[in-house]
C-alpha cells in the first residue's frame, strides 16, 4: 500500500509511521508543513528507510496537495495533521479553523478528485482516514456529581465540543462524514482519548511535567487536578489507527481508548513516584506541584467505550497506565537531546536548513 500520512512530523503521525515502516511493508509520505509541533527528529529512525519520504506542505495547499497525490497514488489517506493544544486555541483560535477545517476540506477535495480518477478495484479500495478526537462529545458526568453508574463516549453519543479546539475537530469529522455520503468518497473516522508515549511536546501534561520536575521548577495543575481524562499509550493507538485504516468499513466510526481513567492530580503523583524512584533527590518530586486557576471551559470527565475496535477489529491496548507511563518517564530521561533541542528551539533551525537547502 502507499499511504499518505498528514501531520506525520507530530506525536501520533510520527508513532504511526514508526509503526508502518517498522512492521509492515507499506510505504509512507509524510506531509507535514512544520508548524512549532512538527519535529523531524522524532522520524530519526526511518528517516533513511527507502519506503519513507517527506513533503513540507501545508494541508490548505490544494494545488501541492493534488500533485502529491497524482505523484505518489495513495491507496490511502491518514489525515492527523492539526492544530492540538486546546490552551493555543483559547488565545488564538484562528490557526485552528484554518487548519483543523479549512485544511481537512482542502484534503477532502483533493482526495476526492484523485479518487474520482482511478478505476476498479483501486477506486473501491482507496480509504480516507480522519483521525479526531473524544474532545468532540464535550463531557460526562464526573463521580463526584452522580451516585449513578458513569457513562462513557460511544460512537453514538451526540457532539457537544467546548473549547475551540474541539470544535474545530467537531467541525471537520462533519465534513469527513458529508463527503461519504454525499460524495461516496470511501471514509472512516476514529475518535480517540488523550494519548501519552515518547515524543510527545513538552507543552502537553505529561511530559511538561516530567521537564519541569527534572529541571526543579512548579508543577502546574488546574483548579483541584481532579479533571478525568482516558489515558492511552500512543504505541497503542498506531496500531489501533493502522487496524483501521487496512481493516475499518467505509463510513463508520470507531472509538478508541485505553480504560484507564485518571484525574489529573493522580498522573501528576505517579510521575513524581516514578521520578523519585529513578532520580531520587533530597525532597520529594510531589512538593512541586503547585494549583493554578482552572481553565476556562475545562472539561471534568472522558471516558471512551472502546468495545466496537474490540469486537470488530480485535484491538486492544497492550500497555496498561502503569507500564505505558514507567516506560515514557524513562524515555524522557534516556532522550535528553530531543528535549533540549526543543527547549532551546534547535529543532527549529535544523528545519531552516531544510528550507535553505531547498
Ligand atoms: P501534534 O500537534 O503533535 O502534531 C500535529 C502535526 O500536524 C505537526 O507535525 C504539525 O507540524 C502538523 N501540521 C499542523 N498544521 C498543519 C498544516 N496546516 N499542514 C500540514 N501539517 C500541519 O498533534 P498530535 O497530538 O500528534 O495529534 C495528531 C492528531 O490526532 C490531531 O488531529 C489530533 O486532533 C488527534 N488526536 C490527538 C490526541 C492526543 O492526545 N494528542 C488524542 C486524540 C486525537
Amino acid at each position: 500500500m502507499n499511504i499518505v500520512v498528514t501531520g506525520g512530523a507530530g506525536f501520533i503521525g510520527s508513532a504511526v509511521i514508526r509503526f508502518i515502516i517498522e512492521h509492515t511493508q507499506n510505504r509512507v509520505l509524510n506531509v507535514d508543513k512544520l508548524t512549532y509541533a512538527g519535529n523531524l527528529e522524532s522520524l530519526k529512525d526511518v528517516e533513511k528507510n527507502e519506503r519513507y519520504s517527506f513533503a513540507q506542505v501545508d494541508i490548505c495547499n490544494c494545488e501541492k496537495i493534488e500533485q502529491l497525490f497524482q505523484e505518489f497514488k495513495p491507496d490511502a489517506v491518514m489525515h492527523l495533521a492539526a492544530e492540538s493544544h486546546v490552551d493555543r486555541s483559547i488565545t488564538g483560535p484562528a490557526e485552528f479553523i484554518q487548519t483543523n477545517i479549512v485544511g481537512t476540506y482542502t484534503l477532502l477535495e483533493a482526495a476526492r478528485k484523485y479518487w474520482l480518477g482511478l478505476e476498479g478495484n483501486a477506486k473501491e479500495e482507496f480509504i480516507f482516514h480522519h483521525i479526531s478526537t473524544d474532545e468532540v462529545y464535550g463531557d460526562l458526568p464526573h463521580p463526584s456529581e452522580t451516585s449513578e453508574e458513569l457513562p462513557l463516549f460511544t460512537e453514538e453519543t451526540p457532539y457537544a465540543p467546548s473549547s475551540p479546539y474541539s470544535a474545530s475537530k467537531a467541525s471537520s469529522d462533519h465534513l469527513v462524514r458529508a463527503w461519504q455520503r454525499t460524495y461516496g468518497l470511501p471514509t472512516v473516522i476514529t475518535n480517540c482519548s488523550n494519548n501519552y508515549g515518547p515524543y510527545h511536546f513538552p507543552e502537553k501534561l505529561i511530559p511538561l511535567v516530567i521537564l519541569n520536575a527534572l529541571e526543579g521548577k512548579e508543577l502546574p495543575i488546574y483548579g483541584q487536578g481532579d479533571q478525568i481524562r482516558d489515558w492511552l499509550f500512543v504505541e497503542d493507538h498506531a496500531r489501533a489507527l493502522y487496524k483501521v485504516v487496512t481493516e475499518g468499513v467505509n463510513g463508520e466510526t470507531y472509538n478508541i481508548g485505553g480504560h484507564n481513567e485518571k484525574q489529573n492530580i493522580e498522573v501528576v503523583r505517579a510521575i513524581c513516584d516514578l521520578l523519585d524512584e529513578f532520580r531520587p533527590k533530597e525532597t520529594k518530586y510531589s512538593e512541586q506541584i503547585v494549583h493554578v486557576s482552572d481553565r476556562p471551559g475545562h472539561d471534568r470527565r472522558y471516558a471512551i467505550d472502546a468495545s466496537k475496535m474490540a469486537e470488530e477489529l480485535s484491538w486492544k491496548p497492550l500497555e496498561s497506565f502503569e507500564t505505558g507511563l514507567r516506560k515514557t518517564v524513562l524515555w524522557y530521561l534516556e532522550n535528553q537531546v530531543w528535549c533540549e533541542n526543543i527547549q532551546d528551539g534547535s529543532y527549529q533551525r535544523e528545519r531552516l536548513g531544510i528550507l535553505e537547502n531547498g
